[in-house]
């Protein structure tokens, strides 16, 4: 049996199946004699759910850090909350139910009730009432649940999707790669097994239903590829695969303190992106030359009550500053809209959220937001090499005010004797094709430019890039978006400024080389991206990158440079 998913972290994985569970709980409706015995029985799961939940609690803060550990955090308030425990005993005592349909019923209109509401904060507590609810009634009907923290063997772990509980807790050396139902390549459990470096392929549809305990798996994390008791030659040849992914991923650990230098000499900044001052970690293992774009946005989507005070904006960016070394930190201020709500700042429902108030323009209408953040950067300025980063300019005008609004936060920390370097560089992202467009003009008024290839794809082509419908047009190959990033790196380099990419397409192996010829400076990319861009680079001559980037801007399709990559680097 063969299967084709989406390769979601790379490396190559056989063993045995293990079905984490099966992808719905079957619940039923009986009536019943005795009240006292369901809710017993309801008490007893929770109490053991409870139980269960503290240990997990606890190792994943020893393991994974505090910020995951409050996952658990938020589980254990749900397993608190009286409401959802009063409404399932008035039900089994109203309706005469069993606890389990009870307790369903109330999670299902719990879990309606918060998909329902507008702010993105609230609807993605619904999935913590789930994996709640779903861990008591487990233990409700006695079903085995797969202890993942104490496998004692080597196994493939098959899921419909794996909750946070699940990822956090398994015991890791035991764990040969995860296939999952559901997902994409920006799924949790994606991006876990990408962090955890085990080998992933998600989004299979039926994995757990046509998979049985103990089948033999080969699968392939890179290609999505999946087979289920495959013949001995094919288990003979992902074997070799296997053996050679592990001599690739040996001879990456040599690149360590290596710079990154083409054949002839080119020399480009490898850098990382990071969401928070904790990822800084997976940077250093990963040698990373710097931070090509710390999104901010999530320093403010993981409050609940209010905006980051100055203080503890300040404090994030020190810690990211100091923690790289004195290498170049560049820090996006605030992308808020769009997709990324906060549960505290009310936004009017929009058509077009991509399209809306977000971003820069947010942060040029209430310049107080603003104001805070940049005064936090600016002091915490001192502490290392900082650059700072506007996301969504779409003219000339947004760049001006927003640098005027930069002097008038210097000037007001000038009267008050405020320290700051005077070496912090100032940039903007180029991620709309108008910014593109004009990027000989904006490139004066600007240290650097960064491209966001992940907006860029979506504005150029009019593709949602949340639209999985339409995936298929999101392409970094489409001729337009190569012609617009050619355009803005010969613009900047006229005006003698750097240019950066920090989207998806800037780790890509099959975009690199092209990158490269084209002249971009720094590639910011997902920690575990960074040797093997480092390695690519390196057997590259810059020269010849030129030539062949040339040629595929000639090319009026996407697949044409598709197949061009292909047949050069044997992709
Ligand atoms: C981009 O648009 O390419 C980018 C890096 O920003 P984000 O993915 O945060 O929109
Ligand atoms: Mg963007």
């Amino acid at each position: 049996m063969v299967f084709k998913g989406t390769g979601a972290s790379p490396g190559i994985a056989l063993g045995k199946a293990l079905i984490v569970e099966h992808s719905e709980l079957v619940i039923e409706k009986k009536s019943i004699e005795n009240v006292d015995i369901e809710i017993k029985r309801l008490h007893d799961a929770v109490k053991i759910s409870k139980e269960e939940l503290i240990k997990v609690k606890e190792k994943a803060l020893l393991e994974l850090g505090e910020h995951e550990a409050q996952i658990f955090e938020s589980h254990l308030l749900v397993l608190e909350d009286p409401e959802l425990l009063d409404q399932t005993i008035d039900k089994i005592k109203n309706e005469q139910v069993n606890a389990e349909f009870a307790l369903n019923e109330v999670k299902e209109m719990f879990v309606a009730m918060f998909e329902a509401m507008d702010n993105e904060y609230m609807r993605e507590r619904a999935a913590d009432i789930k994996d709640v609810t779903n861990r008591i009634l487990r233990h409700i009907l006695g079903i085995k649940v797969v202890d993942l923290a104490s496998l004692d063997e080597e196994v493939i772990l098959i899921a419909h999707d794996l909750t946070p509980s699940d990822t956090a807790t398994m015991n890791k050396k035991m764990v040969l790669g995860f296939l999952t139902d559901i997902g994409g390549r920006t799924s949790h459990t994606a991006i876990m097994a990408r962090t955890l470096e085990i080998a992933a392929v998600v989004g299979l549809t039926d994995a757990t239903s046509k998979i049985k305990d103990g089948d033999y798996i080969v699968f392939n994390g890179d290609t999505g590829e999946v087979i289920v008791n495959p013949d001995d030659e094919t288990k003979e040849k992902y074997s070799k695969l296997k053996n050679e992914y592990q001599e690739y991923k040996e001879s990456l650990k040599l690149l360590k303190g290596q710079k990154t230098v083409t054949t002839d000499g080119r020399h480009v900044e490898l850098a990382g992106n990071i969401g928070s001052p904790k990822d800084v970690e997976g940077l250093i293992n990963n040698d990373a030359e710097g931070v090509g774009l710390y999104r901010t946005e999530f320093l403010y989507m993981d409050k609940e009550d209010g905006f980051p005070t100055e203080e503890e904006q300040y404090e994030a960016y020190k810690a990211v500053l100091e923690g790289m070394n004195g290498k170049p930190i560049v820090i996006r201020t605030l992308d808020i809209g769009g997709d990324k709500e906060l549960p505290y700042f009310e936004m009017d429902h929009e058509m077009n959220p991509f399209l809306g108030y977000r971003a820069i323009r947010i942060c040029l209408d209430k310049t107080d937001i603003f104001k805070t953040q940049l005064r936090a950067l600016y002091r915490a300025s001192v502490h290392g090499k900082l650059r700072i980063m506007f996301p969504m300019i779409s003219s000339l005008e947004e760049l001006l005010k927003a640098k005027e609004i930069v002097k008038e936060v210097l000037a007001d920390m000038d009267k008050e004797g405020i320290k700051y370097s005077d070496d912090v560089e100032v940039g903007m992202m180029i991620e709309i094709p108008s910014a593109a467009v004009i990027s000989d003009v904006l490139a004066k008024h600007v240290d650097f430019f960064s491209i966001g290839t992940n907006d860029l794809i979506q504005y150029t082509c009019a593709v949602d890039r949340m639209n999985q419908k339409i995936s298929y047009l999101y392409n970094q190959f489409n001729p337009a978006v190569l012609r617009l990033i050619k355009m803005v790196i010969d613009n900047a380099h006229k005006e003698g400024k750097w240019v950066g990419m920090c989207g998806e397409s800037a780790g890509d192996q099959r975009m690199i080389p092209i990158l490269l010829g084209f002249g971009l400076d720094e590639f910011s990319m997902s920690p575990i991206s960074i040797l093997p861009a480092r390695k690519l680079i390196n057997s590259l001559s810059y020269e010849k990158m030129q030539e062949f980037s040339n040629e595929i801007l000639s090319m009026g399709t996407s697949e044409e440079i598709k197949a061009y990559v292909n047949k050069n680097f044997n992709m």
